[in-house]
């Protein structure tokens, strides 16, 4: 099934609204205080919902990654200066928007000695300190696989580590051409042996077989992964890998089923499910 991927037509139930009346209110938050988040940079199809329940996934180390996945509408390039403030910003914005569980993200910084894991853990204390009933859940780049970096971010005991898979294995030479799929499943073994509890996303659409999705489900619950997200990939534009298949919601469904067969507690599956979508609600599952 991992032949040469065409382009479908969206189907009519994939189309989702956006209004932009409901994102105003945060984005005039977010921008006071310099701070970014995925939703808008990744051109999430849930942010007119996310934003309109108070909710959004910051993200931190700027908003210029240093790798070029194919799927990804976020910048690639040569990422400008780390803001030393924006740890006290991050935590200023949780506050701003009650957050009782936050999602905070990064861009990935290849480009640092770190890859920003000090950042990171910087961030977590102020939010902690200014938030302290706040829930912390981190979704993390692999920070090139470097176990000292992983280190420093997981002795900061966040209470959810999500680190995404994305895809099956077969397809990282296309999807995620910088990554390395045993490095992302070393990191997710390494967190749950930190006694975090790991949480993991992946998107299909991608042309993957659903043999392999299972494969690859098995190797997350040897990991110790013990959260699954399940999504639609949806190509942010022209430039961006086709969709190979779009699947129904009654897939997304049957799929859970599996994965929670193989042994994997919570799992949410859905069309528009993305990794941070509704975190507080698949955290409590
Ligand atoms: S699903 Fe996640 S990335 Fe998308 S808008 Fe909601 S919080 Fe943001």
């Amino acid at each position: 099934m991992n032949e040469p991927a065409r382009a479908m037509r969206k189907p009519d139930w994939m189309r989702k609204k956006i209004s932009l009346v409901q994102t105003s209110a945060i984005r005039k938050g977010l921008r006071k205080k310099g701070l970014h988040t995925v939703c808008e940079s990744a051109r999430c199809p849930n942010i007119g919902e996310c934003f309109g329940r108070k909710r959004a996934t910051l993200m931190i180390l700027g908003d210029v990654c240093t790798r070029n996945c194919g799927f990804c509408n976020i910048d690639g390039g040569r990422p400008g200066r780390t803001d030393p403030n924006e740890p006290e910003n991050v935590a200023r914005m949780v506050k701003e928007l009650g957050l009782t569980h936050a999602v905070i993200t990064s861009v990935t910084r290849d480009d640092l000695p770190d890859g920003g894991a000090e950042h990171f853990a910087r961030t977590v204390r102020a939010v902690r300190k200014s938030n302290p009933a706040t829930a912390i859940e981190l979704l993390i780049p692999d920070f090139g696989g470097d176990s000292s970096a992983l280190e420093t971010v997981f002795r900061e005991k966040p209470d959810i580590l999500n680190h995404n898979i994305e895809t099956v294995p077969s397809l990282y030479s296309t999807v995620r051409p910088q990554a390395d799929f045993e490095r992302s499943l070393e990191l997710l073994r390494m967190a749950a042996s930190f006694n975090l509890t790991a949480k993991s996303g992946i998107m299909t659409g991608f042309g993957e077989t659903e043999r392999e999705f299972l494969e690859t489900m098995e190797r997350l619950h040897e990991s110790g992964v013990k959260i699954v997200t399940v999504g639609q990939y949806l190509q942010p534009s022209k430039r961006h890998l086709p969709v190979v298949k779009y699947f129904p919601a009654d897939w997304f469904e049957e799929i859970a089923q599996k994965i929670r067969a193989i042994g994997i507690p919570k799992v949410f599956a859905g069309p528009f499910v993305r990794s941070s979508y509704m975190a507080d609600k698949v955290a409590a599952l």
